[in-house]
């Protein structure tokens, strides 16, 4: 680590960015300047669009515009660590950053999407997560943030499902909990012995809204299903659940939590989450 642009940081206000590859569709400009403008804060958010391998050349000329902060997606979130000075606890132990404060021209890297998650369970009113037997099927870059949110957050009895049973292997002993890495076959057949299910692989969204990760044939009628995917709002897991009688929450409250969290770092403020959730229904609605 060690910024080598910190020379190059301006005092000019006000100018916040998520930067990815691609990032047309992104929803966070239109989150993120609604809120500015609802709480009168001078400041506009853009999405800019970095190749793979291009940060060292691009970060310079953000920071030169005056940033303060910006979000970083795929294929950005381990890459931009080298490039930082100061590492927050939770994220160097993800081993990726989604969010970057520009403070006292230093770069501060956090992750924002375990902690975004863990918030988002509080929708299920009688969800004491400390408690609970969780199954989180995935072993990519969210099902390491939820992973080691939910280690660190302590009590939770965490299982591991995966295509590639090594990498779901990898991440538990990674993430230092006594928890068991299992193929997505053992996790079919043993359903029934999670309160919570957690969807953090891509099966559901397009090309593949018509498949699910797994069956649910064994699930528990009072089962919570999570599924970190906005887009569909409902996967077909989600549909599968609801009519098994499960609690079910879609990608959007992880989504709004997430991007709550790297506002409240870099204004200091909490921003509405209604209003938040408003926004990314009016926009999937148009899509
Ligand atoms: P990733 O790093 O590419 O991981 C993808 C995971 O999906 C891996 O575990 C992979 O298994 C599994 N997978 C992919 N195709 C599969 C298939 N056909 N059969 C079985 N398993 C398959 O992706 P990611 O960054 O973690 O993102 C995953 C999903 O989370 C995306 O849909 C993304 O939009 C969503 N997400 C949502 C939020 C939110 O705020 N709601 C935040 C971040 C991500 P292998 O290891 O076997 O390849």
């Amino acid at each position: 680590m060690g910024s080598i642009f910190a020379h190059r940081l301006s005092n000019l206000p006000g100018l916040y960015a998520v930067i990815g590859d691609p990032i047309a569709h992104s929803m966070s400009p239109n989150i993120h300047n609604a809120l500015f403008e609802n709480l009168n804060i001078d400041a506009k958010y853009e999405a800019i669009q970095i190749a793979k391998g291009q940060l060292r050349e691009e970060i310079p000329s953000l920071l030169g515009r005056g940033c303060r902060g910006f979000n970083v997606t795929i294929p950005h979130k381990v890459d931009i660590i080298s490039l930082l000075d100061e590492l927050d606890p939770l994220a160097e132990r993800i081993g990726a950053v989604n969010t970057v404060l520009v403070n006292n021209h230093k770069l501060i890297g956090y992750n924002t999407d375990g902690p975004g998650f863990l918030e988002s369970l509080k929708q299920f009113d009688k969800l004491n997560i400390n408690d609970a037997k969780v199954l989180i099927i995935g072993s990519g870059g969210a099902a390491r943030a939820i992973v080691m949110t939910l280690a660190m957050n302590g009590g939770a009895k965490l299982t591991i499902a995966n295509r590639t049973l090594s990498k779901a292997q990898e991440l538990l002993m990674h993430s230092k909990t006594s928890g068991r890495a299992i193929t997505l076959d053992e996790a079919e057949s043993c359903l029934a012995q999670y309160d919570v299910i957690i969807n953090t692989t891509s099966i559901g969204m397009s090309p593949q809204r018509d498949k699910t990760p797994l069956k649910l044939q064994n699930v528990k009628k009072d089962a919570y299903v999570c599924d970190i995917i906005y887009n569909p709002l409902q996967t077909l897991l989600l549909e599968e659940a609801k009519a098994k009688g499960c609690y079910v929450q879609n990608g959007v409250p992880m989504f709004i939590r997430q991007a709550a969290l790297a506002f409240k770092l870099w204004t200091g403020r909490n921003p509405d989450l209604n209003q938040m959730n408003n926004i990314v229904y009016q926009n999937m609605l148009k899509k």
